[in-house]
């Protein structure tokens, strides 16, 4: 059966700061301009959420590829995921250091290989020999980030209460990318792609590209990405969790709210939600002061900060 196509993308929920709206505006239609542009000429889900991403991870305003957020030692580590509704099948990179975008090397295993899921050394010998030029992690990191890690630094030194928890507070900016699409064919699909929290310890890995946490796609039930304080998320499987109520009867629009409501009642966790199923309904919902997020479908565009 024929399918209208629905795109929807996010550039992260917090407190995004008054100076960088425009900015956050201006990703989050690229990225959209993009991925829709891979539905209209008929392409997949799977491919429309990898351009979008793409774009995203390209542009300095998020946390995702160049430009992210820094671990406590001043590297960048990059998580992504995306999975596929129609089959199941998904990829994951976790703690990669030397590749300008990760969610490339996600659709790799994805595609090209038995595993689901590959981490640090192991994923980026995989993606080089795949095809996927490696950098130095030098390359990932900019000016802006490291006056950012350092002045979380002398806060967290001088006992500031919001700095016990990395990603804790609403004011620690929450850039993970996500998008989820429907295509023409009536297969979904969603990825998510992050640098984690600002002053993460090496090797943490938070929810963005976890299956069933930060990112999950069944065309039974919904494809979601998710944004936020990434260990709350993680332990509620919240993305698997919103994609059940939907499968259970659930209208998306509602059980984005119902995830985001249970998050912060359950685990006083914060951050934010997009949700579409097969049917093209869709939910955008988070707890944060704003979130950057875009929809489009074959009846127009909608773009936001959205604020509460
Ligand atoms: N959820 C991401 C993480 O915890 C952070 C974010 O959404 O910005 O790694």
């Amino acid at each position: 059966m024929r399918q209208l196509p629905v795109l929807v993308v996010h550039g992260g929920a917090w407190a995004i700061p008054d100076e960088t709206i425009e900015a956050h505006l201006n990703g989050v239609r690229q990225a959209l301009s993009r991925g829709w542009h891979v539905l209209e000429q008929g392409g997949k889900a799977l491919d429309a959420v990898q351009a979008a991403i793409e774009t995203m991870e390209d542009d300095e305003t998020f946390d995702a590829g160049r430009g992210s957020f820094l671990t406590c030692d001043g590297r960048v580590q990059l998580d992504a995921l995306m999975m596929d509704g129609a089959t199941l099948r998904a990829g994951g990179v976790g703690c990669v250091e030397r590749i300008r975008n990760p969610i490339q090397a996600a659709r790799l295993v994805l595609e090209d290989s038995p595993h689901v899921y590959m981490v640090a050394e192991g994923a980026e010998q995989f993606a080089a020999q795949h095809g996927i030029k490696l950098c130095r992690n030098q390359d990932l990191v900019i000016a802006r980030e490291v006056e950012r890690l350092k002045e979380a630094q002398a806060k967290a030194a001088a006992g500031h209460p919001d700095t016990t928890f990395a990603g804790a507070a609403f004011d620690k900016g929450h850039d993970t990318v996500g998008a989820v699409a429907l295509d023409a064919d009536g297969n979904i699909a969603a990825a998510t792609s992050t640098g984690g929290t600002l002053n993460k310890a090496p090797g943490r890995v938070g929810d963005s590209s976890l299956i069933g946490c930060g990112c999950y796609a069944d065309n039974q039930s919904a494809s979601v990405s998710c944004t936020g304080w990434g260990e709350p998320i993680m332990k509620l499987v919240l993305a698997k969790w919103a994609a059940d109520c939907v499968q259970g009867g659930g209208a998306p629009d509602a059980v984005a709210q119902e995830a985001i409501y249970y998050l912060e009642r359950r685990l006083n966790g914060h951050g934010g939600m997009i949700l579409l199923d097969q049917r093209g309904r869709f939910g955008i919902a988070h707890n944060t002061p704003r979130m950057a997020w875009a929809y489009r479908s074959t009846e127009g565009e909608k773009t936001g900060v959205k604020v509460e």
